[in-house]
């Protein structure tokens, strides 16, 4: 079968509830979604597993948990203020927006303003060369603070945070001392992000409102910093094919100098093919998660520090110093920082397209089988009666359900015959159907059917708790083992 695109994924998402667009009923909301029962279950599960794997499997990683909305002055002296903008252009003839970045710069010329003066580029939309010059437009969304708060006051603005980063590094001596962490040690973060952006689409692949899973990762100034950032591509390689991930839909992109953000010296992004459907290869790739080396640079910025040698940023404001002290060398020094920085979303709709198959049952009808890795499969296990008239049978079933739903995420399902309920369970990638039939009255055993395989087992009602328990932790462990 060939590798679905992100529409196949919307509508399996739409009909069986990961996902709906949001605001539906008022006519939407540009590039905005909801999750729905599923899509809950399965995003919670990606942060689980991703918390798990780095702040529960290490020694060196700690979690926080910080605010939305920062004082003004965190995005003043993360030099966000100054430089978070993208390059926006518009099409005069048809009004679209569009970004400069993803026009192409054609031959001999040096920048997208040249290029557009001589009409040289075309607008992605209707073709037209009438394109206005480019202009600076700040992504950070912004808020007023205060009940009193006028539209246009200054004090009153704040931003809400275009990455959960900061909030890490404004809590580096916080974290430090009440762990007593000694470098190299990591804080791990999970949070929604926002950002004003020009052109969101491709469904849950690019909008205003996400969630970002971040690791600041901090390390001595000698250390290898560009070793160390191969280093946690290949962790988050392992992590994200420990998952399901097929290791061909992943590919590394060194971000060239010109392209890096302001606070980074090397980025690696990871890729991934969110766009089998085109013929040219370089279109099918779309970010799914960057890896920076971001130096000292945010640490050195926010601290109250006259001596930073870029004279612009001179931090008046701070009133700390955010340096660590090394006992073993009695000595102070401001740590360098290398960032695996990843969307839930992006991960999430990665992993969707990935464990998206089909397969033809023996009356060869098609089915969609959701092949997700048990660990993120929003429901673990469903009951299921083979005769919903027969309330022996259901009693018995709910009572599997209750018994089996404080140590698992299990449902009942009688509203069908057993084809039917299989087929909707493989659709959301259910690993274990249970059923429980007319023998199992007499020999108190139940049918465990396996979601990829078809195969059927029969387990005693007694054992079957510790059964699906040790297949999921056996699925766990081999992830994380992949993880390492
Ligand atoms: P892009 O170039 O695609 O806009 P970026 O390089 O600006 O992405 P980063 O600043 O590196 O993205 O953010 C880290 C991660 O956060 C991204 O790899 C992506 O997974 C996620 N992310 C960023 N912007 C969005 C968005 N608008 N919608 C969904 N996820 C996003």
């Amino acid at each position: 079968m060939s590798a679905p695109n992100i529409e196949t994924i919307v509508s399996l998402a739409k009909r069986r509830g990961f996902v709906f667009p949001s605001s539906d009923i008022y006519g939407g909301l540009g590039s905005a979604w909801d999750y729905g029962p599923l899509g809950v279950e399965l995003s919670n599960n990606v942060k689980q597993s991703w918390w798990r794997w780095l702040v529960y499997n290490r020694e060196d990683i700690e979690g926080i948990d910080s605010s939305i909305i920062l004082n003004r002055l965190v995005w003043k002296y993360s030099g966000h203020e100054e430089t978070f903008h993208d390059l926006l252009v518009d099409c005069r003839e048809c009004k679209e927006r569009i970004r400069a970045d993803k026009l192409d710069l054609p031959a001999g010329v040096s920048s997208i303003q040249e290029a557009i003066e001589k009409k040289l580029v075309k607008c992605p939309n209707c073709d037209s060369t009438d394109l206005t010059p480019p202009r600076q437009f700040n992504t950070m969304l912004r808020t007023t603070l205060g009940a009193a708060a006028e539209e246009d006051d200054p004090t009153a603005l704040a931003y809400l945070r275009p990455e959960t980063a900061q909030g890490i590094f404004i809590n580096f001596l916080n974290v430090q001392q009440t762990m007593r962490k000694k470098l190299p040690f990591g804080i791990a973060q999970i949070g929604k992000a926002f950002r004003n952006e020009i052109t969101p689409g491709n469904f849950i692949l690019r909008t205003r409102e996400f969630e970002q899973m971040e690791l600041e990762y901090f390390v001595r100034p000698d250390d290898e910093h560009f070793k160390l950032v191969d280093y946690w591509v290949d962790q988050y390689v392992g992590w994200y094919t420990g998952l399901g991930i097929n290791r061909e839909n992943l590919h590394l992109h060194e971000v060239p100098q010109s392209e890096l953000a302001h606070y980074s010296r090397r980025t690696v992004d990871i890729m991934y093919r969110y766009f089998p459907e085109r013929a040219e290869e370089e279109r099918q790739w779309e970010e799914l998660m960057g890896i920076a080396y971001r130096t000292d640079f945010d640490l050195k910025s926010h601290s109250k520090n006259p001596e930073t040698e870029d004279g612009k940023r001179i931090n008046q404001d701070s009133t700390e110093d955010l340096s660590y002290f090394d006992e073993a060398e009695k000595k102070r020094f401001y740590p360098h920082v290398i960032e695996p920085s990843a969307g839930v979303n992006r991960s999430m709709l990665a992993f969707l397209m990935d464990a998206y198959s089909e397969k033809t049952n023996d009356k060869g009808e098609k089915r969609v089988v959701l092949k997700l890795h048990p660990e993120l499969a929003p429901i673990k296990t469903a009951i299921l009666p083979l005769a919903r008239n027969k309330p022996e049978i259901v009693g018995m079933a709910k009572a599997i359900k209750r018994s089996l739903q404080p140590v698992l995420r299990a449902v009942y399902d009688d509203t069908g015959g057993i084809g039917k309920l299989y087929a909707r369970q493989d659709e959301i990638g259910t690993p274990y159907c249970v059923t429980v039939d007319h023998q199992s009255l007499e020999d108190e055993a139940v049918t465990v059917r396996d979601r990829d395989t078809w195969e059927q087992e029969r387990i005693k009602v007694a054992d079957l708790q510790g059964h699906l328990l040790t297949r999921l932790a056996s699925a766990r462990a081999e992830q994380l083992v992949n993880g390492e």
